[in-house]
C-alpha cells in the first residue's frame, strides 16, 4: 500500500499535498491544478470564531503525463488549524482537509497482475466507497473475499443446503494457505463488524483491513520472478552480464 493513501485517512494541511499516482493511465503523478475552500476569500461569515471555521473542499488534479493529462477530483470536508503569532499579533488559519469522494477512485489496494479479474473488480467497487463510508468499503472487501475463495475453488457445503459460510471456507482455505488464510480471517472478522452500524470505523480502520487483504493476496497471487532468476542463471553461467 503507497504511503500516499495512508496520508489520505487523516486530515491533512491545505499544501500538505498527497503524491499520487493517476488512476487513468497508471502511469502518470497526479498534481494539483484547482483547490477551492468556502471560507478562502473570506466572503463566507466567519461567525464569532475564526479558529472554528468549517465547510466543504473541492480539488482538481490533473496527470502530468502529456497522453492522458485526466483530472481526478477530490471532494471533503474541513476543520480549520491556526498560529498565533505574538510579536507581530498575527493570527494565521489554514484549513485541515478530509477527503470524502475521489473520481476516479485511486485503487487503495495494490494487486499483481495474476489476481482474477473477479476479485479485482470487488476490490476496485470498495476503493470507490472507502473514504465516504469505511464501513461499506468493509462490506465490499468481504465480498471480494468470496470471490477468492471461489477463484481458489474453496467450496464447503455443511449439511443441509445452504451455502457455504465464509468462515468454514476460510478455515478450509488456511489447511493449504496457512499465512493468507490467517489475515484474511481476520479480514472477515472486520466485515462483519462493519454490519453494525454503531460500531466506530474509520478510514486508518479501513486501510489496515485492506492491507491484511493485499498482503493475503500478494502471497496468493505471487509476482512472478521466473524471468528474472532464469536470466541469474544465465548470468551466473556465463560469469558477466548477458540477456
Ligand atoms: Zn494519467
Amino acid at each position: 500500500m503507497h504511503r500516499s493513501i495512508r496520508k489520505l485517512a487523516s486530515p491533512f494541511r491545505d499544501g500538505d499535498w498527497p503524491n499520487l499516482g493517476c488512476p487513468v493511465c497508471g502511469e502518470g503523478g497526479l498534481r494539483v491544478e484547482r483547490f477551492e475552500w468556502e471560507h478562502q476569500n473570506g466572503q463566507k461569515d466567519h461567525e464569532d470564531d475564526p479558529t472554528d471555521l468549517r465547510g466543504r473542499f473541492e480539488l482538481r488534479l490533473v496527470c502530468g503525463r502529456a497522453q492522458c493529462t485526466s483530472w481526478v477530483l477530490m471532494t471533503g470536508d474541513y476543520i480549520t488549524d491556526w498560529s498565533f503569532d505574538d510579536y507581530n499579533k498575527y493570527l494565521d488559519v489554514w484549513p485541515m482537509l478530509t477527503v470524502r469522494t475521489i473520481l476516479p477512485p485511486i485503487p487503495v489496494i495494490e494487486l499483481t497482475d495474476n489476481v482474477p479479474e473477479s476479485v479485482r473488480t470487488a476490490i476496485d467497487r470498495a476503493s470507490a466507497v472507502i473514504w465516504l463510508d469505511p464501513l461499506a468499503f468493509a462490506g465490499v472487501l468481504r465480498t471480494a473475499v468470496e470471490r477468492l475463495m471461489d477463484e481458489q475453488g474453496i467450496v464447503v457445503r455443511p449439511a443441509g443446503k445452504k451455502p457455504a459460510y465464509l468462515h468454514d471456507r476460510l478455515l478450509e482455505f488456511a489447511k493449504v494457505q496457512p499465512q493468507a488464510g490467517k489475515l484474511l480471517l481476520a479480514a472477515k472478522w472486520v466485515g462483519n463488524t462493519g454490519a453494525h452500524e454503531t460500531t466506530p470505523f474509520t478510514p486508518t480502520d479501513a486501510l489496515d483491513t485492506a492491507e491484511m487483504v493485499e498482503v493475503a493476496l500478494g502471497v496468493i497471487y505471487a509476482k512472478d520472478n521466473s524471468a528474472l532468476l532464469a536470466r541469474a542463471d544465465r548470468i551466473n553461467n556465463a560469469k558477466k552480464l548477458v540477456p
